[in-house]
């Protein structure tokens, strides 16, 4: 079991990530990766092994200010443990993390390779990033184009997703996998993680979100 964590507000998103997944450690895994999206452009960084070798790479990237950001733990299914398969796994516009299995990506993935997606990743996460840009190509609405994307994923999963199409926002999306929303300290600062722990101390209103919930 994987861990997830996201983060919204104008507090030190690289920071709240990282202790985030510190926290979600114990669940066990191969790899990490975070990305901060802030004024259109997304920062990642991703390594294989403990989290000391992510915070290293990523030691000399300072943020301020409003950002949007999320990051992962990976414990992998589909694909070997390596730096490319890590999540955030990316699209054009888009960055995804995604703790789960989604069961109909063989079938997904065809029909993306034939209308011309390229994959970088082993991984089943990445059908979900090219479905919601093809999806965002046809609508040009980041929302319409989520929720279509949710309702062809078959399997247990939760995602969040962060793209340049909706600057300030975090999509998600629980179904059969655990994922908690809190606010912050200010109403415009909002959590979210695979567990509690990520947010103690920092969020209030935690709501363990139910099976099917999106937003
Ligand atoms: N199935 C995804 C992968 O292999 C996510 C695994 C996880 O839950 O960490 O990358």
């Amino acid at each position: 079991m994987c861990g997830i964590v996201g983060y919204l507000g104008k507090n030190n998103s690289k920071k709240i990530l990282l202790e985030g997944l510190r926290e979600l450690e114990y669940r066990g895994y191969d790899s990490a990766g975070i990305t901060i999206l802030q004024n259109n452009k997304f920062k990642i960084f991703k390594a294989v092994g403990k989290l000391t070798n992510l915070i290293e790479k990523s030691k000399n990237f300072d943020i301020n200010g409003f950002s949007v950001g999320i990051g992962h733990t990976r414990w992998a299914t589909h694909g070997k443990p390596t730096e490319n398969n890590a999540h955030p796994n990316q699209g054009e516009l888009t960055h995804i993390v995604h703790n789960g299995i989604i069961e109909n990506y063989q079938e997904l993935k065809k029909n993306l390779l034939k209308k011309g997606y390229k994959f970088s990743s082993q991984t089943d996460t990445e059908v979900i990033v090219h479905l919601f840009e093809y999806y965002f190509n046809e609508s040009n609405d980041a929302q319409v184009s989520f929720d279509k994307t949710i309702t062809r994923l078959e399997g247990a999963y939760s995602i969040l997703l962060i793209t340049k199409s909706q600057l300030e926002k975090i999509y998600f999306m629980k179904h059969g996998s655990p994922m908690a929303i809190a606010k912050g300290d200010n109403d415009d600062e909002v959590f979210f993680a695979s567990s509690d722990a990520p947010l103690i101390g920092l969020a209030k209103n935690v709501v363990y979100l139910e099976d099917g919930v999106s937003g």
